[in-house]
């Protein structure tokens, strides 16, 4: 049986007073972390070696696997976009909604791991063409639950989109369906993620108990404070909404009050990160890959948390060891699944260093950099 020899330092998890766990070294055996020196590691042969920093594999916790800018696309290019996806080190995504049946990668070893939302569900005429489940209010509880029952633990909400006839985002939902779908989604073993922008709809989300906020350009001092007191996450998907000023100019001609709106929450992005961070709300990493941007965008994430004031060590901790517990999955403990990358520094100094792994490892092989 071969054996990965992991030389380390290893990044391993993070303690229960938030430090990071430091271990010398480690092994991977039979897919599986150890850091007992294995009884066939005790000559070279069979052993190869990965030199580096060693950390849990990257999560993208906002992904659309299966999902191109027409709706749902062939197989052949989910595959291209998973794999792009765990190349650039994302071993473990959250799909927020999906119309394509991407079920087959679960048994496929060289696809990354995914924690599937079901399909978006969205108010009527309210959100991408051809793309969600589309239900007015009174069947929101059904379709949420179809979902629910559909996914992986998850369900993807659409909660504010362009109102045509205000000419401005609004919330999609009356604040009671939306208890009502998410006590419905909980009850089911669910949590629910939300879309949204607008400052507008966040308190509807508060009241209805929503776990989990995507984008959330709308946050401020006060909601974020609120949000971090309920335990509610945030994905703010920062490479995302750097294109609100595209989206303003294309609605500008017809909606002048949306794009404005828009382009105030452009300005306001960083802030509302920053705003999320001073709170204590736990920031996930998601790149929206799907639709219109690219998978394989992970590490552009992680430097844009940087960038809008994070520590490295709070962004790895998005981007890895945090998300990986809040979505139920191991960091590198004895026994853990090896899913990891070996890096040429320590990425706690300069996350830069996520860009250019030295090996990617899934399920105890490496997978990349390939060719
Ligand atoms: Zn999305």
């Amino acid at each position: 049986m071969s054996v990965l020899h992991l030389t380390g330092p290893v990044l391993a998890r993070l303690d229960s007073s938030g430090e990071v766990e430091v271990r010398d070294q480690a092994w991977v055996l039979d897919g599986r972390i150890t850091f007992d020196r294995p009884s066939s590691a005790g000559s070279t042969e069979g052993v190869e070696v990965l030199d580096g920093w060693v950390l849990p594999g990257l999560v993208d916790a906002h992904s659309h696997v299966g999902l191109g800018p027409a709706g749902p696309v062939d197989e052949a290019t989910a595959r291209r976009q998973a794999e792009t996806d765990r190349d650039a080190g994302a071993l473990l995504l959250r799909d927020a909604g999906s119309p394509a049946d991407t079920r087959w990668m679960d048994d496929d070893d060289a696809m990354p791991r995914v924690l599937r939302a079901g399909r978006h569900v969205a108010r009527s005429r309210r959100y991408l063409r051809g793309v969600g489940e589309e239900v007015e209010p009174d069947d929101l509880v059904a379709a949420v639950s179809a979902q629910a029952r559909a996914g992986d633990g998850w369900v993807k909400i659409v909660g504010d989109w362009i109102d045509r006839t205000t000419g401005d985002l609004a919330p999609c939902w009356p604040v009671e369906e939306l208890t009502r779908a998410v006590e419905a989604a909980h009850a089911l073993g669910a949590r629910v993620a939300v879309h949204t922008f607008s400052e507008q709809t966040l308190p509807d989300l508060l009241a209805a108990g929503v776990d989990c906020w995507e984008h959330a350009t709308g946050l401020d001092g006060e909601t974020a404070a609120a949000a971090a007191a309920a335990g509610v996450a945030i994905t703010p998907t920062l490479v995302n909404t750097a294109r609100f000023l595209e989206f303003a100019a294309a609605g500008a001609p017809k909606f002048p009050t949306y794009a404005a709106h828009m382009r105030a929450l452009h300005a306001r992005r960083s802030q509302a990160v920053r705003d999320a961070v001073d709170a204590g709300v736990r920031l996930l990493v998601g790149t929206d890959a799907g639709t219109e941007m690219p998978h394989g965008l992970v590490a552009d994430e992680v430097a844009a948390l940087v960038g809008a004031g994070l520590t490295p060590l709070q962004a790895l901790s998005a981007a890895s060891w945090g998300s990986r517990a809040y979505l139920g999955a191991s960091a590198l403990e004895e026994g853990a699944p090896a899913d990891l990358l070996v890096l040429p520094a320590d990425p706690r100094e300069d996350v830069e260093v996520l860009r250019a792994p030295r090996a990617v490892v899934l399920r105890g092989r490496a997978v990349a950099p390939r060719g």
